[in-house]
């Protein structure tokens, strides 16, 4: 028997060279592995120089855009004055924008939600070199600055969008806001469909797992085929337990607009139901405990359970008679709505802008969000109605409508009804 099989070796040889390719490999890797370890950690000693950190930090610090832009929607409350004061410029310019503002007719009334856009010019003094007002969906005013002129020149622009008529349906499986944004829906048409429903349904108690909403609303959308922005809520239906709590929107007059129920009656009642964001209300459908079983013998008001910072609403026109620390209730706000009623809001963790004692507040104006001041175990809105001077429960309370469309008007009401009941119908049609 041989000691050496040479021709064996021969055989095996494609694997020699395999092992010792490997070998390499694994040495070169590793090597450069421990070159590199070492740069990183030369790296580091150079960045952690003292004097290069200070020269880096005045670098960055100098590389300030030269344009800046600041885009705004206009909430409950301001003016066209504390919009522009809010901006980083001189108390001339401002003047200056303001003026040009005033004088626009197309500007005469600041509504909320209007959109705004600035753009500066960071290099010179009279920052500001263009801004926007949207006076409605399809058409903004830009307002622009000429050489040498004091004043700024406007031109009303039409935005190149199309209006889209959607339509969406679903069966609320965990909560009306989680099934709406599954559904694709835009949140700002969310939180408008739970503040018009907010005058008839208590969102923490009223709805159950298997209600259902149906909806139509307007999108707008670009040349790119992107949606830009969601217009108007047309139609809604949230079917309650089997009730069917339809809402039309119908211009009942010139500028008039309002939402009206399938019988011609408003929507809007004296108080609401939810004063407050709906559709940011937290509760466990199905498993949930009775509601009764949540209250104390004692307890006089509804309590909302909500994220601290959600918006709280009036819950009607009135007059604040108070906006301070109410002991138990902590930070609270009492309005006086009329000779008969009267609601409390408390427990909040700050108050909204401008609410004092004394000052008239509009149905739906955000008096202060919610938080968890004085005796609370967690942040919730502490609702209470006073009736004639007697404390009684806002949930059961059966308020007169608003607004019944009569006559010439109901007439019209009923065209307009059948014609988004055929669109519906359409849009269904198409969905399916
Ligand atoms: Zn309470």
């Amino acid at each position: 028997m041989k000691v050496f099989d040479f021709k064996k070796i021969k055989e095996y040889s494609i694997f020699i060279w395999l092992i010792i390719i490997t070998i390499i490999a694994i040495l070169s890797s590793a090597i450069y592995r421990q070159n590199t370890a070492d740069q990183n950690i030369k790296l580091k000693e150079t960045l952690d120089n003292i004097y290069l950190k200070k020269t880096l930090v005045e670098i960055t610090n100098n590389l300030q855009p030269r344009y800046s832009t600041i885009n705004y929607t206009s909430k409950s409350g301001d003016t066209y004055q504390s919009i522009i004061d809010s901006l980083d410029i001189t108390k001339k310019e401002k003047q200056i924008i303001l003026n040009s503002i005033l004088i626009n007719k197309s500007l005469k009334i600041l509504n909320i939600n209007q959109k705004f856009f600035f753009k500066f010019d960071n290099l010179l003094n009279q920052k500001i070199i263009e801004f926007k007002i949207e006076t409605d969906k399809k058409n903004e005013i830009v307002f622009f600055r000429t050489e040498n002129s004091e004043k700024l020149q406007s031109k009303k622009i039409k935005k190149n969008y199309t209006k889209k008529l959607v339509y969406k349906e679903t069966v609320i499986t965990d909560s009306l806001y989680n099934s709406a944004i599954n559904l694709g829906i835009n949140a700002n048409v969310i939180i408008e469909f739970a503040r018009l429903y907010g005058f008839q349904v208590d969102f923490q108690r009223d709805i159950w797992k298997e209600d259902s909403f149906q909806i139509i609303y307007e999108e707008f959308i670009n040349e790119k085929n992107e949606i830009v922005d969601t217009g108007d809520i047309i139609f809604a239906n949230l079917n309650l337990q089997n009730t069917d709590l339809q809402l039309y929107r119908f211009e009942y007059n010139k500028n008039k607009i309002d939402f009206f129920d399938e019988n011609g009656k408003s929507i809007k009642k004296t108080l609401m139901k939810t004063p407050i964001n709906g559709a940011r209300l937290s509760s466990s459908y199905g498993k949930r405990k009775h509601p009764i079983l949540g209250y104390t013998k004692m307890h006089t008001g509804t309590d909302f359970a909500a994220p601290t910072g959600t918006p709280i609403m009036a819950s009607g026109d009135g007059k604040v008679t108070k906006a301070g620390w109410c002991g138990g209730g902590g930070n609270c706000v009492k309005i006086k709505h009329n000779s008969k009623y009267q609601t409390i809001y408390a427990h909040m963790s700050k108050f909204g802008r401008g609410i004092k004692k004394g000052v008239r507040v509009k149905q739906g104006q955000i008096i202060g969000y919610v938080g968890s001041t004085g005796m609370s175990t967690g942040p919730h809105l502490h609702y209470e109605v006073i009736e004639n001077g007697k404390k009684v429960n806002s949930q059961k309370l059966k308020l007169p409508s608003g607004k019944v469309l009569k006559g010439e008007e109901r007439k019209r009401f009923e065209v307009s009804k059948i014609k988004i009941d055929v669109l519906k119908s359409d849009l269904i049609t198409k969905t399916n």
